[in-house]
């Protein structure tokens, strides 16, 4: 796809639910939420909320489809053509699911063109990694063959947040379906146009109703009907970490088992020893791509105090000349952010961050132009140590916090003191510095000269509050499937015999 602006693309006029393969009526009655453009801030559809009983035919159809459905039992070289017919269809309408993702959720279309590949990708991937899935056998018990073998595990309830629709809706599937599960993805209420389609066109590749179900709501509505659910058999979830608590605490009470990417305030570090002009476009990728709504944002940038004044003079500079603008104008480097709450909440943190003793050192405001939409200037704030709360909080904007420090020790002690650990980002030409940190950091991911690459093949998912397990080959065959053990006698075994 090239980088000229998308065509547009139909919108339904309500969104519904997906259930064993099949859309709701657009007539049905119910409880109705608005669909808004941050652009334009124009209702553009109407989404039918799932209620708790649409929910629950939402599970029996993803239970039905596994107990009885040929999918967990077909044979997995059909199962990887029909997931590779999934990823050639996601890449043919990449253009419509592109401009439907900028236009709900306000991305830049260079991420969102980034996220549709991805979403294509990740199908592809975990169709290759299903189909390696293996077993053992022992055999060194005398006159006994123990076989062990991986099994799908069930229904999975799938809920995913707003700020990437499709790359982390995709990932939460992706990882489940191809190991033989059947799941019920609940997107979120703000961002549900780009998603539905998705699960329309997976249907249209081939995938058999009732595999990947779709409901859409609220979070306190169908979100909390699904994960508390009994008919389900495990919870992927991404999304915050206040949320994340509260759905382990009921998926807890069910005994089922949770795997949660959660949220971050990521520690940036800059070294006098980096390559500074790297370290630059490092840092201000790290904080205001995807309109600065990313879990991995390098959301505190540490500066070593050697370097601290130009470098930040220059941050200030770069973070004035971003573009804002139409997320469809492929030139446009920050959108709208994705609802006005969160505009708000976002500006929210510039009063926090001057009671807290900080400086602002650029934005701050609401854009004056583009005139509409919930557009954020490109937001820097100067911190006096790292217990301000614009330290502590996860902002999720185009909201930077810098602060400066002096040694290695002191920048892996600030980095490490945060509830959060998802990633962490260190700048460094000096091979003990950058190997200290590696060793040190608690997170998830250490990106070592340069920012937001990912491997597939790598697990990736925090420590501390930013979740519990990992997206990644081993580590989702690990929580997507359940270990028998079959022991089998091959000798005429003796055994006592009761009562004889
Ligand atoms: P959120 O408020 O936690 O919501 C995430 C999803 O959970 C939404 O679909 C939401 O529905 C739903 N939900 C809310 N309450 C629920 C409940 N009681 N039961 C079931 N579902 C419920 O997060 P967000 O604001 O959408 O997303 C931003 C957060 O996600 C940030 O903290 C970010 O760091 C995190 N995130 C983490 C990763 C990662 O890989 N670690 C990736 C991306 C984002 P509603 O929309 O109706 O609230």
């Amino acid at each position: 796809m090239t980088a000229s602006p998308p065509r547009p693309q139909q919108i339904p006029a309500r969104v519904t639910s997906i259930i064993a393969g099949s859309a709701l009526p657009a007539d049905l009655p119910g409880h109705d939420i608005p669909v808004v453009n941050p652009t334009t801030e124009e209702v553009i559809s109407t989404l039918r909320e799932a209620d708790a009983a649409e929910v629950d035919a939402a599970v029996r159809a993803a239970r039905k489809a596994f107990d009885e459905g040929p999918w967990p039992r077909m044979d997995i070289n059909t199962r990887k053509d029909i997931l590779y017919s999934v990823r050639d269809h996601l890449r043919r309408h990449a253009e419509e699911l592109a401009w439907l993702e900028c236009t709900n959720a306000g991305l830049p279309l260079a991420s969102v063109l980034w996220h549709v590949q991805r979403m294509a990708r990740n199908f592809e991937f975990f169709a290759e990694v299903a189909s390696t899935a293996r077993g053992e056998t022992y055999n060194q018990t005398a006159g006994f063959l123990t076989i062990v073998t991986r099994e799908p595990k069930g229904v999975a309830a799938v809920i995913s947040p707003w700020n990437a629709p499709l790359a982390l809706s995709s990932m939460r599937v992706a990882t489940c379906i191809p190991f033989g599960n059947t799941c019920v993805l609940k997107p979120s209420e703000f961002t549900p146009l780009s998603v539905r389609r998705m699960v329309e066109v997976m249907h249209e590749a081939g995938l058999p109703p009732g595999v990947v179900n779709l409901v859409n709501g609220r979070g306190s509505v169908t979100g909390d009907a699904l994960v508390s659910h009994p008919g389900i058999d495990m919870v992927g979830f991404t999304g915050g970490t206040a949320t994340g608590r509260a759905i382990a605490a009921t998926a807890g009470r069910n005994l089922k088992p949770v795997a949660l990417e959660l949220g971050g305030k990521s520690a940036n570090i800059i070294f006098g020893s980096a390559d500074i002009e790297r370290a630059l476009d490092g840092a201000l990728a790290g904080i205001y791509g995807n309109n600065g709504q990313q879990c991995l944002a390098g959301s505190r940038i540490l500066v070593q105090r050697s370097i601290a004044d130009r470098f930040i003079e220059r941050f200030v500079e770069r973070s004035r000349r971003i573009r804002l603008g139409d997320p469809l104008d492929p030139s446009s480097e920050i959108g709208p952010l994705c609802f006005r709450g969160h505009m708000e909440r976002v500006l929210s943190y510039v009063d926090i961050a001057r009671a807290d003793g900080a400086t602002l050192l650029t934005g701050g405001r609401r854009a004056q132009t583009p005139e509409r939409g919930w557009f954020v200037e490109p937001t820097a704030v100067l911190a006096p140590h790292n217990d301000a709360r614009v330290c502590r909080e996860e902002i999720f904007g185009p909201f930077a916090t810098l602060l400066t420090f002096d040694t290695v020790d002191e920048a892996i002690r600030i980095a490490n003191d945060s509830t959060f650990g998802l990633v962490s980002y260190v700048w460094s030409d000096d091979l003990p510095t950058v190997m200290r940190c590696a060793r040190d950091i608690r997170a998830g991911t250490v990106w070592v000269n340069t920012p937001l690459m990912r491997d597939l093949r790598a697990p990736f998912g925090g420590f501390k509050d930013s979740g519990i397990g990992r997206d990644g080959p081993q580590t989702s065959m690990d929580f997507f499937t359940e270990i028998k053990s079959t022991i089998i006698p091959v000798d005429a075994v003796q055994m006592h015999r009761y009562g004889a």
